[in-house]
């Protein structure tokens, strides 16, 4: 790009753009990166520098950017139908691809409400439940349980289940109120010992359900990896527990994957890991390779059974959006199924993820890392000021800000969550590619620690 059209930009970004998830006077004096480019795993700026995507795009990239058979199955469907509603009309791209995940997600999820972004899928999930309670005898469950630390979007009925204190708590006056239950974190104890940490977090679901099933739609919650609380892992036991208890009490299990479907952690989807089937899988990121907007709800027959009835019952759901089910997005999903079904995705994907985790573990050697962690193609520590004595930074420091801005010097784009510093790479990264990431990381680290 000529220099004075990526200056205009800069400078028109200033004054007319509010970028999510950003304090704008942090870019009074600086840049952000103008992105012209993006292909395979890298981010090009306006002046070609090269950038390791390390984060899929903030979690959605899945075969790396610009895939050839994804741009293709755009330019096939934007030939046919660009996009048309989705009540009193139907299509081949939405039936299809309900038809695919129906298939492919664990068993009993036979029915597929389209929405456009992770949020509306969780709304879609939380308002069903509810209505189906109102509809099936119980009037008394209204409310919802939610874990600690999680994140599932940025709708107020999203935020009402969100236990990120730093987003949510500005919000708590305009929130329905819901059951917070412990994080299965296992870092604040001494042992480590994660399988106790998830025992000691289904414990804290089991007073709750005996206290208050009666006026508990569901329990929602992100398996294998709460995400954006800051990279918290936690055992299958922990997801295997939460269906029992479920099931034993009457609540419905909300499994929110909208960022670690599609093969993330390993498996397809993580609930493959517990080996459980939730009532609703809300699924958005990854569904479309990261291309298009896009997500669905998936429920049970049972649950659908509840609002199928003559239309003076009045127990329509009566929930849509403008993009329900949008062709294009459809159309980009399918093709995505294919790819990982034609290209070995999860196969390759295996290998790599095992490459991660053995290697990351080298990072381990620096003072400052701290409670190394990981799954598939996920990897995660906590920066500390020294890791021995448990000094950390002070919040003030935004070390994690500071990663950031040195990722950029050594051609990473890293966006750290406070001061957790992870990576959520795309499939397709390659061994070599993995090791390039960590040396810079590497770099970056000892930077941090002058
Ligand atoms: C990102 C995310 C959401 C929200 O998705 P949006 O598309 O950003 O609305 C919901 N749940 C989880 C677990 C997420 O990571």
């Amino acid at each position: 790009m000529e220099h004075r059209d990526k200056v205009r930009l800069l400078e028109a970004d200033r004054r007319y753009v509010w970028h999510p998830f950003t304090q704008m006077k942090d870019y009074a004096e600086r840049d952000p990166v103008l992105i012209e480019r993006a292909e395979g795993v890298f981010l090009y700026d306006a002046d070609g520098k090269a950038y390791y995507d390390t984060n899929s795009s903030w979690w959605v990239n899945v075969h790396g950017h610009a895939h050839p058979r994804i741009r293709e199955a755009v330019n096939r469907q934007m030939a046919k139908m660009d996009h048309v509603m989705f009540a009193g009309l139907t299509h081949a791209p939405g039936i299809e691809l309900a038809e695919r995940l129906t298939a492919l997600t664990p068993d009993g999820l036979t029915k597929v409400f389209y929405s456009d972004n992770g949020s509306t899928a969780v709304e879609v999930a939380l308002k069903m439940s509810f209505q189906y309670w109102q509809q099936t005898g119980c009037p008394d469950k209204t409310t919802f349980a939610y874990v600690e630390h999680s994140y599932h979007g940025d709708t107020i009925g999203a935020v009402s289940v969100g236990g990120v204190d730093q987003y949510h708590s500005v919000f708590r006056p305009l929130l329905f109120g819901a059951h917070k239950v412990p994080s299965p974190d296992p870092r604040g104890r001494q042992d480590g010992d994660a399988e106790a940490a998830a025992a000691q977090a289904l414990e804290a679901v089991r007073h709750l359900f005996e206290a208050s099933a009666g006026e508990i739609a569901a329990l929602i919650v992100e398996p294998m990896i709460q995400a954006a609380g800051g990279m918290i892992l936690h055992p299958a036991s922990y997801v295997r527990g939460l269906r029992e208890l479920c099931t034993q009490y009457g609540v419905h299990l909300i499994a929110d994957e909208v960022a670690v479907g599609f093969g993330r952690t390993g498996r397809m989807f993580a609930c493959e890991h517990a080996g459980i089937s939730p009532d609703f899988l809300c699924l958005s990121k990854g569904l479309t390779a990261g291309m298009l907007p896009l997500s669905v709800t998936m429920t049970t027959a049972g649950i659908y059974d509840a609002f199928y009835d003559d239309y003076a019952k009045l127990k329509t759901f009566t929930h849509g959006h403008s993009f329900t089910g949008n062709p294009l997005a459809c159309a980009v999903a399918l093709e995505s199924l294919r790819i990982f079904e034609e290209e070995g995705v999860l196969e390759q994907a295996a290998a790599a993820a095992s490459h991660l985790q053995q290697a990351a573990a080298r990072l381990a050697a620096d003072p400052g890392v701290a409670h190394l962690r990981g799954l598939g193609m996920v990897a995660a520590f906590d920066l500390y000021r020294d890791r021995d004595s448990g000094e950390r930074y002070p919040w003030e420091e935004r070390i994690g800000f500071r990663v950031y801005e040195e990722g950029l010097q050594q051609g990473l784009f890293l966006r750290p969550l406070g001061d957790t510093i992870y990576f959520w790479l795309p499939l397709c990264t390659t061994a070599a590619q993995i090791d390039d990431i960590l040396g810079r990381t590497e770099k970056v680290l000892q930077r941090m620690s002058r």
